[in-house]
């Protein structure tokens, strides 16, 4: 009898327990985890049983009732960036920044080509409509598409984390860390301190803008040792304690770019990011064989098939995957799966707004080879609770979906841009430059 009653007990606290949890909320493919391993058809026939009186206690749609995409709604938003919002008939609105730099308008017309095939479509087959849609464009990839359907991306993984009630990361196996180190940009002496009044530790600058002009294909001594000793300056102030990367911008050719790591090395900086044009794969794997620094790629790389020949070839250590460029939070992920094979880490490519922050920090807390989070805006003026920093890092989101909200009435006076990309040439002969 005394095993029986046991028995019995362990069966009512099981059924309390599927009751008590979100059950509806996480799905079936979860239930083994409630019952753990040794669940059998029968409990997982009572689970089902289950479900919709739990069902009927939530406001939430779930995966039984029907949730539509009703329509896509792009809003240009100062400084240059594109907001998408996917309206359901559900009352649930996903955010995703499908955005180009410096090609807003194209990008809102690349999401308006794609709106037909989303329109009365389930949101929540997020993998499969990603596929549909990168897939069936036959002419597969490049920044423009790649961003759209980044920004696409974003906005149904939000659209299923709310309908859930969950972070994102909670449906990709996470969290994997419970807090998340941010990366600030300076250029100066004081912008550094400023940021570190802010609290961050890690931050990145930009030595090939801080010339008078950019690097030429073979550079004198004066143009060296003048970066050399800028960059000195701001390590310094940095600390030993905290890391500083150089962002090279891809606007150094090879042979200057060759005497600056190798100069720059003595200052272990915290990584070299776009050493060369990304263009040439094969020429960047070289170069990052002649220095003890991490080489860090990827804000212009798109896709899995992107990453893979930089992994292959060893191009670089650190992949910066941008959100809104790379394929959305559904490829990032994988492209960090590759990487970790690799032993390489990730550090989200992110100079644009909120929502791309907000979807890099998902990917941060569910992936275990994380590095640190780029941002240039924590959402102050755009979106309700702003991230902040502490120590360096920002607190892990608990809010469903991305966990950000906008808030339309601060954003009243930043709708609309004509953001365009610089134009430079060399102040000496009025070449085309990089920049
Ligand atoms: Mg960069």
């Amino acid at each position: 009898m005394d095993q029986k009653r046991k028995e019995d007990a362990a069966d009512l606290q099981r059924r309390s327990l599927l009751k008590n949890t979100a059950v509806a909320t996480i799905g079936l493919s979860a239930l083994s985890a409630v019952s753990g391993p040794e669940a059998h058809a029968e409990e997982i026939i009572q689970a089902r049983e289950i479900i919709p009186e739990v069902v009927q206690q939530s406001s939430r749609p779930t995966v039984r009732e029907s949730v539509r995409i009703t329509k896509l709604e792009t809003i240009m938003v100062k400084p240059r960036w594109l907001f998408l919002k996917v309206h359901t008939n559900a009352d649930v609105v996903g955010l995703g920044e499908p955005i180009v730099e410096g090609r807003a308008l194209t990008s809102a017309a690349a999401i308006k080509e794609i709106e037909p095939y989303l329109i009365g479509k389930d949101p929540r087959a997020v993998v499969h409509h990603c596929q549909a849609i990168y897939r069936h464009a036959f002419y597969r990839g490049g920044p423009v598409l790649t961003s759209a359907l980044s920004g696409v991306d974003q906005a149904l993984w939000d659209i299923k984390g709310k309908l859930l009630g969950v972070p994102v990361y909670e449906l990709l196996g996470g969290p994997t860390r419970q807090r998340i180190r941010v990366y600030a940009h300076a250029r100066t002496p004081d912008q550094i301190r400023e940021c570190k009044s802010r609290g961050f530790t890690a931050f990145k600058t930009d030595l090939a803008r801080l010339n008078g002009r950019y690097a030429r294909a073979v550079e004198n001594k004066a143009w060296i040792e003048n970066d050399v000793a800028q960059f000195a300056a701001l390590r310094e102030i940095v600390g030993k304690d905290g890391d500083i990367g150089i962002d090279f911008h891809g606007a150094v050719p090879p042979a200057t770019a060759k005497i600056l790591m190798k100069e720059l090395e003595q200052f272990q900086p915290f990584f070299y990011e776009e050493i060369i044009n990304s263009q040439n794969v094969d020429l960047m794997a070289e170069l990052a064989k002649t220095t003890h620094i991490p080489i860090a790629t990827g804000e212009r790389h798109f896709t899995k098939w992107g990453f893979r020949q930089i992994l292959e070839k060893g191009a670089a250590t650190i992949l910066q995957p941008d959100l809104c460029h790379a394929g959305g939070i559904t490829e990032v992920r994988l492209i960090a799966g590759m990487a970790e094979a690799y032993y390489a880490s990730i550090a989200p490519h992110n100079p644009l707004g909120p929502i791309s922050l907000a979807a890099g920090l998902q990917i941060a807390a569910s992936i275990p080879n994380f590095l640190c989070q780029e941002q240039v805006s924590l959402g102050d003026g755009y979106i309700k609770n702003p991230f902040k920093v502490r120590d360096g890092y920002v607190d892990l989101p608990t809010a469903p979906g991305l966990g950000i909200e906008l808030d339309d009435n601060a954003m009243a006076d930043k709708i609309g841009h004509d953001w365009r990309n610089a134009e430079t040439y060399d102040p000496d002969d009025g070449s085309v430059t990089d920049w």
